[in-house]
């Protein structure tokens, strides 16, 4: 497979001057925006002329100059002919997901998914008669064998949360595309690593939130897809991003902005630092899953899909064994060694360390986590890049030895 260059991919966005020529560009705030000529406003509403057909901007839930441009930005990164925005990781999943399925439809999902994203699907749609039948995504039999006349989506994450499992894109694409089913990625863990939709998926969500924005300072979501699936999340009388509203601030986006040109520079150092992590945990016996580790189940399949020189990402997933032990290290790691901060969430320039079966995934039930290889051990580290690497090891060195020798 021919490797594809997001960063490059990212040039072929329009540049974005601000006014005045400024080299950033401008915030614009405005909720609504002025027509010029009242006989456009039908026209806007009909879908027949926004701001790229010789009309104008409208009102900032439907779009909004700013955001536009971080969703043009995406877009090109993404390899997609269109993007857009949304306030958090979770509505744009929830927005993707609502626009493909209707009432009485059904979801062939990953079991290893997001906890969140994990109850949207078990608890919170089945409520408006949309079913998911969870499946190890990395067994292609069973995902096939889990398709009912009524499936219209396969959702997986690439690189799945927490238990770091690769999805096969190309030949989960293979089996939707053959039954006319979408195929709906988060690539949230593994941006510029991984660019689904040039691997064969419909539309790639994001949780911004994380690597992409990159500073834990603020909440976004974005969905990349068609140009005639964006249109749709945005039509003014059904869209779901629309009628949903969850709308992304221009602040926000300008903020998104100004990280996505230093993002490649972050995920090749968040790469190393996981691979040099992995190395020595694994050295030391320590179950670290990582899968940059030839000893990871999907190593190879995550070498073919990966864009070159990228690497494997930034987060490890370490297994303790039980609650305390997990409970234990991750105190020493914060406490004693000033090794990043017990916190949820990844993708910070300094290391957030959390125990995935009673946080981010304690939606999902005990049972359930025991069959998608979540252990209540189990520590997710999700590197940074703050401090020296030697340093950092020697750090963790002794933080293992200290709590999982004993
Ligand atoms: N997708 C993944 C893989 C996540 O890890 C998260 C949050 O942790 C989300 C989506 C949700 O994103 P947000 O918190 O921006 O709504």
């Amino acid at each position: 497979m021919e490797s594809y260059n997001p960063e490059n991919a990212l040039l072929q966005a329009r540049r974005e001057f601000g006014e005045h020529g400024g080299v950033a560009p401008s915030i614009s705030r405005s909720a609504t925006f002025t027509v010029m000529h009242p006989g456009t406003m039908p026209e806007i509403f009909s879908g027949r002329k926004g701001p790229e057909q010789g009309g104008c901007f409208l009102y900032s839930r439907h779009f909004n100059p700013t955001v536009d441009v971080l969703s043009r930005y995406l877009a090109a990164m993404e390899g997609t002919e269109a993007g857009i925005c949304t306030a958090s990781g979770m509505s744009a999943i929830s927005c993707a997901i609502m626009q493909l399925c209707k009432s009485g439809d059904h979801i062939v999902a990953s079991e290893c998914i997001y906890g969140g994203s994990h109850a949207l699907l078990k608890s919170l749609l089945p409520q408006m008669s949309i079913k998911t039948t969870f499946v190890d995504i990395t067994d292609l039999e069973a995902v096939k064998a889990a398709i009912t006349p009524d499936t219209k989506v396969i959702y997986t994450e690439t690189m799945g949360n927490p238990t770091l499992r690769i999805a096969d894109i190309p030949a989960l694409s293979g089996i939707a595309h053959e039954k006319n089913i979408k195929l709906v990625v988060d690539n949230t863990f593994s941006p510029l690593i991984f660019t689904p939709k040039v691997l064969g998926a419909d539309v790639v969500v994001y949780s911004l939130t994380k690597y992409i924005n990159g500073a834990s300072d603020l909440i976004a979501g974005a969905v990349c897809g068609d140009k005639s699936f964006i249109l749709d999340l945005m039509d003014l009388h059904t869209g779901r991003v629309m009628l949903l509203g969850p709308t992304m601030d221009p602040r926000v986006a300008f903020d998104v902005v100004q990280r996505i040109p230093h993002l490649p520079i972050r995920m090749r150092e968040h790469s190393r630092r996981g691979a040099a992590m992995a190395k020595m945990l694994k050295e030391m016996n320590v179950k670290v899953t990582y899968p940059g580790l030839p000893s990871h189940p999907q190593h190879e399949l995550a070498g073919k899909l990966g864009n070159d020189g990228y690497g494997f990402g930034g987060i490890l997933a370490l297994d303790c064994g039980t609650r305390k032990k997990a409970e234990e290290l991750m105190d020493v790691l914060q406490n004693e060694e000033s090794f990043g901060m017990i916190a949820v969430s990844l993708g910070y320039f300094d290391t957030l360390i959390s125990c995935s079966g009673s946080s981010t995934s304690s939606e999902i039930d005990i049972e359930e986590q025991q069959k998608m290889g979540l252990s209540p051990g189990l520590l997710r580290i999700a590197l940074g890049f703050t401090g020296d690497l030697d340093f950092r090891l020697a750090q963790m060195k002794r933080a293992v030895k200290k709590v999982l020798s004993t």
